[in-house]
């Protein structure tokens, strides 16, 4: 698919599903912004190793998306940068697990902030450029968790619900305009992050990876398989490309069945 001249802003992309996304975007030919709250070499070459492999403009540029005048400013920045913002994708996303009498009320007002209230500022930032150009796309990545519920999970829960009923209401304020809002649900992800949490998995219940990762991690699953950065990436381009100019409003399960049980 041909996303050549298209101009992306990937939220929370120095790492997993973000960067996953930014990558397949990049394949496609488009333009991609990168971003963190951290301000290190290292973020710094993802946006030159992905403008070097693909052959398309990339920058880093860092945004604290706790704070919704930052998250306003990175489509500013993000046009400075590559010229434009055709295409946002509101990937940044925190958890905390406890229950719902011991949640710290800091973390819930952060959670509710990185993962729900940051898409609003940057939406409502892109909205007026995509207006003007008759062409956009907004994704956010919300969750299984946006369309079902767990235990201990009541702030990312409650934020990932939101993330799905702002999607509808952006999709009908610019219906017919060129412009589709659309949220992709992933169920378990293999990222670097949860990679990382398979030996203590296997540890904790004394399993081999196999076992765990059946019965533990992917209980929930009933393909008894993880989803790919690349896969959530392909979805994402998808969604962008025309095949996807009536698809809007509406949520993408990548979860392996989870929400079919
Ligand atoms: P991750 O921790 O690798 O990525 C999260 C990204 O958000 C990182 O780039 C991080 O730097 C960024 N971020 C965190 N706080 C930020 C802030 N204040 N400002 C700017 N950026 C910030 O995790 P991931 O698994 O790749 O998750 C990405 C998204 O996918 C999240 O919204 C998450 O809820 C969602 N998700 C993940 C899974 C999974 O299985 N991995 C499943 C469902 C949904």
């Amino acid at each position: 698919m041909d996303l050549k001249g298209k101009r992306a802003v990937v939220t929370g992309s120095n790492s997993g599903i973000g960067l996953g996304i930014a990558e397949e975007l990049a394949r496609a030919g488009a333009d991609v912004v990168i971003n963190s709250f951290t301000n290190r070499d290292e973020d710094h070459a993802i946006a030159r190793d992905l403008a070097g492999r693909f052959g398309v403009k990339a920058a880093y540029v860092q945004a604290d998306l706790s704070k919704g005048d930052e998250a306003r400013a990175l489509v500013a920045r993000a046009v400075e940068a590559i010229g434009g913002c055709d295409i946002l994708v509101n990937n940044a996303g925190i958890q905390h697990v406890a229950p719902v009498e011991d949640f710290p009320a800091e973390t819930w007002d952060r959670i509710i902030a990185i993962n729900l209230t940051s898409a609003f500022h940057t939406a409502a930032a892109a909205l007026p450029l995509m207006r003007a150009a008759g062409w956009g796309r907004i994704v956010n990545v919300a969750s299984a968790h946006g369309l079902t519920a767990s235990p201990y999970k009541s702030a990312y829960v409650s934020a990932k619900h939101g993330v799905v009923g702002f999607t509808k209401t952006v999709a009908l304020e610019t219906a017919g305009q060129g412009i589709t809002a659309n949220a992709v649900c992933p169920g378990y992800v293999l990222t670097p992050l949860v990679e990382a949490q398979i030996p203590d998995q296997m540890k904790v219940h004394n399993m081999d990876r196999e076992t765990v990762i059946r019965e533990v991690m992917l209980q929930r699953t009933p393909s008894k398989q993880f989803a790919t950065t690349e896969q959530m990436g392909g979805t994402v381009v998808w969604l962008c490309s025309h095949y996807a100019d009536q698809v809007t409003g509406t949520t993408i399960s990548v979860d392996g069945g989870w929400t079919a049980l």
